[in-house]
């Protein structure tokens, strides 16, 4: 969705306040394809700062159906993106800081889609979980242990632990 900032960019003074619809049901991420499940229009506001030169704030919310890394439950995980950056007119003496900073106009439009993506992006989660003390899935039977115990004998034999068996069982012998 490309916002025209002509009208701030070329006068001074001038705020907007514009309501932008994020249109894409899916956010990609890793290769992957992930539903939107909620959301708000990205509410925008552009203030001119002087001629040629505006900042660019804008905030939304997003309910994202992701999957739990230990159980693969789908779990929702709530994004609050706010993005706040210079913008610039493309005939503004701009110096190569400010350039790396945030001048991402395309003439004098502004994709706010790409830049919630970015977003989106940046603060996606490390590690998803459905909760804090999620269990997992059994690796022999594969059944979600949140559910319950399923009885399968999960005990792994740890070589570390065979040695303080030994060590336990020589001081017994003695
Ligand atoms: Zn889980
Ligand atoms: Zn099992």
């Amino acid at each position: 969705m490309l916002l025209n900032l002509t009208d701030v960019l070329t006068s001074e003074g001038k705020q907007e306040e514009k309501k932008v619809l994020f249109e894409a049901d899916h956010f990609q991420y890793g290769g992957e394809s992930f539903a939107i499940t909620k959301r708000t229009p990205v509410t925008v506001t552009v203030s001119a700062l002087e001629k040629g030169k505006a900042l660019l704030k804008g905030n939304a919310q997003f309910s994202v159906c992701m999957y739990c890394d230990r159980c693969l439950k789908e779990t929702i995980h709530d994004f609050d993106v706010t993005f706040d950056r210079m913008v610039y007119a493309p005939d503004y003496p701009i110096d190569a800081e400010s350039l790396e900073e945030g001048y991402d106009l395309v003439g004098f439009q502004i994709d706010i889609e790409a830049l919630v993506s970015d977003e989106i992006s940046v603060n996606w989660p490390m590690k998803v979980l459905c909760k804090p003390d999620c269990k997992g899935i059994c690796s022999i039977c594969g059944k979600n242990l949140n559910d319950g115990a399923c009885g399968c004998d999960s005990f792994i034999p740890d070589p570390r632990m065979a040695k303080i068996k030994d060590i336990f069982n020589e001081g017994k012998e003695v």
